[in-house]
């Protein structure tokens, strides 16, 4: 199965799917994160080429611990525009990857960014197969499955969780993919968030920058749990108490949809049940 997430900038597709794609990639299938943005913008001190360098060098990093493939487009940060020269490279994006999953924001989002990848994403969903537009890369004759990645937003609706995948057992390997981002997860966001001088210096070695992530960022990734926590009891019943960390996704009206709920678990096997085992 061949998976890409489409996000805005460097670090959506493993905030919200980073889990996801790991599990996606161990079990043998083609996962490809992908930027609209260049991330050029998101830091406090540089920016710029510099910082466009510095951040798809950060997302190849990830994407080597994750086992995936990382693809940052080069629009600048904070200027995304849903037009048609965008649709166009979206659309050859989902072709190339011959994607049967998308996963990517849903439209009413804090960031304009995160908002037109959304619009763009829409805006492929059925273009995708259509052969007369982008002529040079050749249609899907199946239309991808798409899904929005988590957001705690609720105007003009909240996100509704169609399927909650724990991803409690590859934690590890999510922190490290964050790890790898230092320039926003050690610098940028916590300069946002008026934290940066609690960071421990890089000399205070690898440990003690972990132990402080978590604790930093550690309630934004426990978010999705807590609120979709009934449609977690409702797929696992009791076992859902104990689940610290998923990541949730709604289905898009849009190209395919799966046939029910156990045709979409279905399609989630390698997540719910990565050893291959029968229960989920
Ligand atoms: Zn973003």
């Amino acid at each position: 199965m061949n998976l890409i997430c489409i996000g805005a900038h460097p670090d959506d597709p493993e905030v919200f799917a980073g889990g996801v794609m790991t599990l996606f990639a161990r079990a043998g299938h083609r996962v490809l994160a992908v930027s609209l943005t260049n991330g050029d913008i998101g830091h406090h001190e540089m920016g710029g080429g510099a910082l466009a360098q510095r951040r798809a060098a950060e997302a190849r990093a990830a994407a080597e611990i994750g086992g995936y493939t990382s693809l940052a487009l080069d629009h600048h940060d904070g200027e995304l525009v849903a037009d048609l020269p965008l649709r166009r490279e979206v659309v050859r994006l989902i072709r190339e990857h011959e994607a049967d999953v998308v996963l990517t924001h849903r439209t009413n989002d804090y960031h304009p960014d995160h908002r037109y990848t959304s619009q763009a994403v829409q805006d492929a969903a059925f273009m995708v197969t259509v052969p007369q537009f982008c002529p040079d890369v050749p249609a899907l004759r199946r239309n991808p499955i798409f899904l929005y990645l988590f957001d705690p937003f609720t105007q003009p609706a909240p996100f509704r969780a169609d399927i909650v995948l724990p991803v409690d057992g590859v934690m590890d390997v999510k922190w490290r993919l964050l790890d790898a981002m230092a320039s926003q997860f050690y610098e940028w966001l916590p300069w946002l968030d008026g934290r940066l001088e609690e960071v421990p210096p890089a000399s205070k070695g690898e440990t003690a920058r972990r132990v402080w992530l978590e604790g930093f960022f550690g309630p934004e990734l426990e978010l999705p749990a807590q609120v979709c926590r009934e449609r977690l009891r409702a797929q696992l019943g009791n076992r859902a108490d104990a689940i610290r960390y998923v990541e949730a996704f709604q289905l898009c009206e849009y190209g395919s949809r799966p046939r029910d709920a156990v045709a979409l678990a279905s399609l989630f096997a390698p997540v719910l049940n990565p050893d291959g085992g029968a229960s989920t």
